[in-house]
């Protein structure tokens, strides 16, 4: 059903999607409204590529928003996906995979001494507040502008006009009561964290944070800020959450808290940890885990949650990941990809910063690398809009938002590179 049919354009499709789908996707950054024009739509995808209705050949640096990690359609993934879609495709009791799953997290996540699997990092970040929550009993919690964490009504939140003014819905249909206890401080202000633990920090249950942030493009905790948070955690007895569930076996084999040695209370997972399919988790300290149900008071729940087959994809992926110099590679190969994006820019005349992190990236029509959502906004957004269709005309897929983070795969080799880099010069040129 997914094979194209003759005839078939991406335009022809994005027309039909938008008779019988809001906006002609399932999730709007597809859309392509940052960056204008018309949605492609795959048809398949192998290694660091895809292929789009009318068959042109793509170099994918989006990795399905970060699970491709290994490469689309790797055979060892597809090998097991089959096997376990075989046995079966859901059985609403448990199984072994789940506690195999449980237990890898476990060892590369040192703290994660227990895990609940979810679906969607939604459902991660949405249980784990919950969970803080109901441990704390306390309803305030500490969020940062520029980051997201899923879709769930509390999070859905930008500041409010004044430091201790609780937020604003940043979606119509999440009624202000949901979130006046969201409080929203600057990324990276260590200031403003401060102050604010000491004007609320005995109701504050929790802070969340994405501490390599991938959601406002590619932006660094600094260590300063991430250990203030975790020393004003532990004097107020709130709950750190780190949201890894795009740096979580992205940026590392241990995540971001490995590159911070930052023990947060609990973690989100997803994206990786499910190689393509959806599988998230959130986990942590046991003595906060025991408050879930069916042990305590905190009710959380899901029909496909550790299914048997999204397991075999994510427990495949994990084992793929822990391969002999998997992420120094990564992490060098994307950091080769940015540092010749860089010299492209530099030979065309072109204001342009990047950074990497791992298997992450951020590239920036800005003259050095942004700290903060203030600074991520101040990038240019039209040149990179230019620069975005000129790469995907010659068959490079970036994300097509100035303000989301990149990805790379194991399979992005130097070739791949260099096709990119080639690509990039002639789009640095149309900037001019
Ligand atoms: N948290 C972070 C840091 C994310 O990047 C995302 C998705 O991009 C989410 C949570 C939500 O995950 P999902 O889209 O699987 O619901």
């Amino acid at each position: 059903m997914n094979q194209k049919s003759s005839g078939t354009t991406n335009e022809s499709l994005f027309a039909r999607a938008q008779q019988t789908t809001p906006g002609g996707v399932n999730s709007p950054v597809r859309a392509f409204r940052s960056v204008g024009g018309t949605p492609r739509f795959i048809t398949k995808a192998q290694g660091p590529y895809f292929w789009d209705a009318e068959d042109r050949r793509y170099i994918d640096y989006i990795g399905s928003w970060g699970p491709a990690i290994v490469g689309h359609a790797h055979p060892k993934v597809v090998r097991a996906v089959q096997e376990a879609a075989a046995r079966g495709l859901s059985f609403g009791a448990p199984t072994e995979g789940e506690i195999e799953m449980a237990e890898e997290i476990c060892k590369l996540v040192p703290s994660i001494e227990q895990v609940r699997l979810v679906s969607s990092g939604t459902e991660a970040t949405m249980s784990a507040l919950r969970l803080a929550r109901g441990a704390t009993k306390r309803d305030k919690i500490v969020k940062f502008e520029g980051c997201y964490h899923g879709h769930a009504d509390s999070l859905l939140v930008k500041a409010g006009s004044g430091l201790l003014t609780f937020g604003n819905p940043t979606s119509s249909g999440v009624p202000e009561d949901f979130v006046k206890h969201t409080l929203v401080l600057d990324y990276n202000n260590t200031q403003q964290l401060e102050e604010a633990f000491k004007a609320a920090g005995n109701d504050i249950a929790c802070v969340i944070v994405e501490p390599v942030a991938g959601n406002m493009n590619l932006v660094r905790a600094t260590p300063e800020f991430l250990q203030t948070m975790r020393r004003l955690c532990t004097e107020y007895g709130a709950i750190l959450i780190f949201d890894e569930v795009m740096s979580g076996f992205r940026v590392a084999l241990g995540g971001a808290q490995s590159l911070y040695d930052i023990i947060p209370d609990l973690t989100a997972l997803g994206k990786v940890i499910g190689g393509g399919l959806p599988v998230a988790a959130f986990g942590g300290r046991a003595d906060i885990m025991k408050h879930l149900a069916p042990l305590g008071g905190v009710y959380q729940a899901g029909t496909l949650s550790g299914n048997p087959v999204t397991v075999a994809a994510g427990l495949t992926t994990l084992q793929i990941v822990q391969e002999a110099d998997f992420y120094t590679k990564l992490s060098a190969q994307t950091r080769k990809l940015t540092d010749r994006l860089c010299e492209a820019a530099k030979a065309a005349d072109v204001a342009f910063s990047a950074d990497t992190v791992g298997g992450m990236f951020g590239l920036y029509f800005a003259p050095s690398v942004p700290t903060s959502y203030a600074e991520v906004m101040q990038g240019n957004k039209d040149k990179f809009n230019v620069f975005f269709h000129a790469m995907l005309d010659a068959g490079v897929y970036l994300a097509p938002s100035a303000f989301e983070a990149g990805f790379v795969s194991a399979q992005h080799d130097d070739a791949v590179i260099e096709a990119t880099i080639a690509a990039a010069r002639t789009a640095f040129a149309a900037i001019k």
